[in-house]
């Protein structure tokens, strides 16, 4: 049985919480496991974008990309496929996706997913308010249409977690058929014969990928030299590679100026004139925060340039008692963070123990085939001289389990500090990355010396054992 760790001071309090993604919801459950008198007013669904719109759907369809791609490479293993095009070496032939099942999937998990997390926070006597709420003064919320137009929340402690939407270009307005968000995609019906992605930031690598491995064809227009330019250098690279060998038109330092419908078709005009012809075109180029209209500046919350609301390590705003947490920060736009900026700001508001955010140890994954997980220092920063510190790359080719299963690409990649050999960073490019990246969080985390991880057991054979070899590695590099 367990005993709940009520606070005193909780206890006298009302929490009002402005949207139900995981930097609100966390933020809910916190207050309520302290005692507060918690309420949440969100307009589309809890669990957020997060949950109905962005990272679940997402990572659904990727699921059933993922597979795909297995499939493909399954005759590499031995695997035949009787009835493909080429007799039994072929599986494209025979294997094809469903993606109006897919989307019912993607939606059914969604909203279950939204669903549970409704009634956990019933469960802790959380009240949910539906409807579009915004501030009214710093101690006050109030619902403006939806179900619960017209109430009103007076609170002692505010949370702002409105997070944020896809950025549009003004000459590529979505229409939910042919120029699509994010969001949208869920919505049609048929695998896209050609897909034109304009963004190769996280967003849309993750979904030239998807569609690639699901069979569509996909141009991929990219503004900078290559994809992903905010990730590590060796792995943008890798995956350029694998998407150009998979058939990927990646259209490199190309800015889209428009996305245009003629009909069943798309055009997208380059910034050089140049034009690529598509049957779909999915706009990936970021997101703004959902911060206008909601009465910030009334209530003395201070936003950014971009419209984020300015937060510090406790997520406390410029307006007393008012606090914010996830994407509408813009701190690190992951739902892991929204969600621990949220639990942060109520042990601080309720007075329990609280320590400041730390991002260095934020783990996070590209979901690409391969994946790319990263966590900690980056080489940029070592390169650089911010960082002092040792690098050790191996690549996948190398490992016997890598050699198993039929893994060609991929690496691993261990930074530790020069002179103490203390783990400061790393990155897996591989198949499941996310999974593996963890054992380099925990070392990052708890400040492992190289010789702590080398010193563990890695199951043979492995592909963490890569990591172990690393480790080993800079041992005789910190020497
Ligand atoms: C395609 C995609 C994939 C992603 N994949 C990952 C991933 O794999 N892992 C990861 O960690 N992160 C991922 N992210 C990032 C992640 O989605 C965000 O960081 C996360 O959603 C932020 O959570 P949040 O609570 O700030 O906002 P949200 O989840 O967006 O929730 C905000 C909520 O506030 C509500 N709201 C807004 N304004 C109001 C108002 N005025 N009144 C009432 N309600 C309001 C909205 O309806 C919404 O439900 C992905 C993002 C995208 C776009």
């Amino acid at each position: 049985m367990s005993t709940r760790a009520t606070s005193p001071v909780a206890q006298q309090q009302r929490v009002a919480v402005l949207g139900g993604g995981p930097g609100g919801y966390e933020a809910a459950l916190v207050a309520a496991q302290l005692g507060a008198d918690v309420t949440v007013v969100e307009r589309d669904g809890l669990g957020g974008s997060t949950v109905l719109t962005d990272v679940v759907p997402s990572k659904t369809l990727i699921a059933t990309a993922e597979l795909m791609a297995t499939v493909g490479g399954a005759t590499e293993l031995g695997v035949r496929f009787p009835g493909g095009p080429t007799g039994d070496t072929e599986p494209a032939g025979s294997v094809s996706v469903d993606l109006g099942r897919v989307h019912q999937r993607v939606k059914s998990l969604a909203f279950a997913q939204s669903m549970d997390i409704r009634a956990r926070l019933e469960k802790e006597g959380v009240k949910v308010l539906s409807g579009s709420g915004r501030l009214d003064g710093p101690q006050a919320l109030v619902v403006t249409d939806g179900e619960d137009a017209g109430a009103r929340v007076d609170a002692d402690v505010v949370l702002l977690s409105t997070g944020s939407r896809p950025r549009t270009l003004p000459d590529a307005q979505p229409d939910g058929e042919r120029i699509l968000t994010w969001k949208q995609v869920y919505d049609v019906e048929e695998l896209p014969e050609h897909l034109v992605v304009v963004g190769s930031g996280v967003t849309g690598a993750e979904f030239a990928s998807a569609y690639d491995a699901l069979g569509a064809h996909v141009t991929l227009v990219s503004s900078r030299d290559r994809v992903l330019p905010g990730e590590d250098a060796d792995a943008a690279e890798v995956l350029e590679e694998v998407f150009r060998r998979r058939g990927m038109n990646v259209v490199s330092r190309s800015r889209a100026e428009s996305v245009v419908r003629h009909g069943d078709s798309v055009v997208v005009t380059l910034s050089d004139g140049r034009t690529v012809e598509g049957s779909h075109c999915l706009v990936a180029v970021g997101s703004v925060p959902n911060t206008e209209g909601i009465g910030l500046e009334e209530a003395g919350v201070w936003t950014s340039e971009s419209g984020h609301v300015d937060v510090d390590k406790v997520s406390r705003t410029s307006a007393r008692g008012v606090y914010a947490a996830g994407d509408c920060t813009g701190v690190f736009p992951l739902a892991s963070v929204a969600a621990m900026q949220g639990r942060i700001a109520m042990w601080h508001a309720l007075g329990d123990t609280v320590a400041p955010l730390k991002l260095r140890s934020v783990a996070s994954t590209v979901f690409t085939s391969p994946e790319i997980a990263t966590v900690g220092w980056t080489q940029a920063q070592i390169d650089s001289g911010e960082a002092q510190g040792e690098i050790v790359k191996l690549p996948l080719s190398t490992n016997a389990r890598a050699k198993m299963l039929g893994i060609h690409d991929g690496f691993v990649k261990l930074f530790c500090r020069t002179g103490s050999g203390t783990v400061i960073g790393g990155v897996v490019v591989a198949p499941r990355a996310s999974e593996l990246i963890f054992p380099v969080t925990l070392a990052v985390e708890k400040r492992l010396n190289v010789d702590d991880v080398a010193h563990a057991f890695s199951v043979y054979p492995s592909l963490s054992g890569s990591l172990a070899e690393a480790a080993r590695q800079l041992h005789v590099m910190a020497d």
